[in-house]
């Protein structure tokens, strides 16, 4: 573990220097393994925020109340403490900057950590693939990556759910049909979407994509669902 900084005020950014690292596409994740001192061992995935071209490997882990380990992660780790990786992992929550046509990202919380990695890599190949990404959070001190989204140089769209500062001119909302109609690229242009988030918005949002015409080949989910157990 080379550093552990605060990414929001629940959410924290691991920065590990990977032995042996093999590379990973963007979009891809790792699963973290923890073993305590009596053998028992916990595991979880956590999507790579870093693109491939990055020296390092950056996770960001939001600690969710009561969770196992994002909690571990996110307040006890330190700056030296070994990991346990296996990855990366996932061929299909992927992109390519050699895919065609354009792109739309839609993210719930941190739903936007492996779109921070295909953000990167659309810049560091200077792809001229067009990118559109709305993101939905619960608070403006809750949007993670913002120093990478601002310089991304993409069409970005927020929307705030639960608490917006004085003078918010992004939307107030959870995301929703009209929303998706107004704010994503439209089913004739065929993108390729990727949703990523909690269960429940990948599901409203898959669906309210389906029901706007677009093809189902053509989007691509991940969800952070809750896993529990070891
Ligand atoms: C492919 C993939 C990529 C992912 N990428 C990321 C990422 O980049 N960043 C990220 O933050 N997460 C990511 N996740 C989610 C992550 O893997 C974990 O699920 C998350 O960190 C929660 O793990 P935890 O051990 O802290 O919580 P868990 O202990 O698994 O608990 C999960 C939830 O259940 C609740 N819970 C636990 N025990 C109880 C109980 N007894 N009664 C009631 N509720 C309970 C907790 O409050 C918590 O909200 C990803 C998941 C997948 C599948």
């Amino acid at each position: 573990m080379l550093s552990v900084t605060a990414e929001t005020p629940t959410a924290s950014r691991l920065r590990l220097a990977v032995h042996d690292w093999a590379g990973h596409d963007a979009g891809q994740h790792v699963d973290v393994r923890l073993t305590a001192p009596d053998g028992y061992t916990a595991q979880r995935s956590y999507s790579i925020a870093s693109p491939p071209q990055a020296p390092h490997l950056d996770l960001v882990v939001e600690r969710l109340e009561d969770g196992e380990v994002s909690g571990y992660l996110t307040e006890e780790l330190r700056g030296g403490d070994l990991l346990e990786l296996r990855g990366p992992i996932g061929g299909y929550f992927v992109w390519p900057a050699t895919a065609a046509g354009p792109v739309q990202l839609i993210a719930g919380g941190s739903g936007v950590v492996p779109f921070l990695s295909m953000l990167g890599h659309h810049r560091a190949t200077r792809s001229e693939t067009q990118v559109r990404l709305l993101y939905s959070a619960r608070s403006e001190a809750d949007l993670i990556g913002t120093g990478e989204l601002a310089g991304a140089g993409i069409s970005t769209t927020v929307t705030l759910t639960r608490a917006a500062p004085p003078g918010w001119e992004g939307l107030r909302r959870r995301v929703d049909v009209t929303m998706l109609a107004e704010h994503t690229l439209a089913p004739e242009r065929s993108p390729l979407v990727f949703v990523c988030g909690p269960t429940s918005f990948v599901e409203t949002v898959a669906a309210g994509l389906l029901s706007l015409g677009h093809d189902q080949s053509r989007i691509k989910t991940e969800r952070f669902g809750a896993t529990g157990g070891p």
